[in-house]
């Protein structure tokens, strides 16, 4: 048996992106949020090298400095043509000015210099690990992933980071042009659709109540 996520919870992200999907999932649960950032909490350097081990990293330290359970996700594009690239590093892909279109032009850069030009050679997924550390060390963890290929010009505006470039499987619409509703793709109309909703919906089962 998990412990049941309760109370008030920090979200341990300065990602606006993350932090906005994160919300949206755990808005239904009752459980009171805070971000790292509104709680002016210092963001731990992320030294693991697995995307599990950051997350762990992350929510650790936020429930140690606050007292509170703290939620964290590690997330990142692993593709297949580039050996699981950006992977850990998908945010420094884009610099210190956080520039996305500069990191898909990387990607891109990456998959001609490759000769990669058919959907079966531009593969990747979307990773999330998903980490609730509690102020005792307690830790409930999980992972989620979405399979798709990688498009060049992006598409769409919606969304953060790669989003734009990623086409999910069975889908004709990249996550730039979804609607964060159809990119978590939650129950009742969908199975979970992103990596961070899969994710989620995996965490649910273990430690949330609805
Ligand atoms: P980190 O987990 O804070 O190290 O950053 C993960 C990076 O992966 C983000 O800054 C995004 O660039 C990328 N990423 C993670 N999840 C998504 C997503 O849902 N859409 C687009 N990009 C994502």
């Amino acid at each position: 048996m998990y412990r049941r996520l309760s109370g008030r919870v920090v979200i341990a992200t300065h990602n606006k992106g993350k932090l906005k999907e994160m919300s949206e999932l755990l808005a239904p649960h009752g459980v009171e949020l805070v971000s790292a950032g509104e709680l002016q909490l210092p963001e731990p350097e992320e030294t693991g090298v697995t995307f599990a081990e950051n997350a762990f990293i992350k929510a650790y330290a936020a429930a140690k400095t606050s007292g509170l359970p703290a939620f964290a996700d590690d997330s990142g594009l692993c593709v297949e043509a580039l050996d699981g690239d950006p992977g850990l590093y998908s945010a420094r892909w884009a610099g210190p000015e956080k520039d996305f279109n500069l990191a898909m032009e990387k990607v891109e850069a990456g998959l001609k210099a490759k000769g990669a030009v058919t959907p079966s050679q531009r593969r990747a997924y979307f990773i999330s690990a998903l980490s609730v550390v509690w102020p005792d060390g307690y830790e409930v963890a999980v992972e989620g992933r979405v399979e798709g290929v990688l498009v060049w010009p992006p598409r769409g505006h919606a969304g953060f980071g790669y989003d734009p470039m990623f086409l999910p499987d069975g889908f004709d619409r990249t996550f730039g042009d979804m609607t964060a509703k159809e990119k978590h793709g939650l129950p009742p109309h969908g199975l979970g659709l992103s990596h961070r909703a899969r994710a989620f919906i995996a965490l649910e089962k273990l430690c949330l109540t609805s």
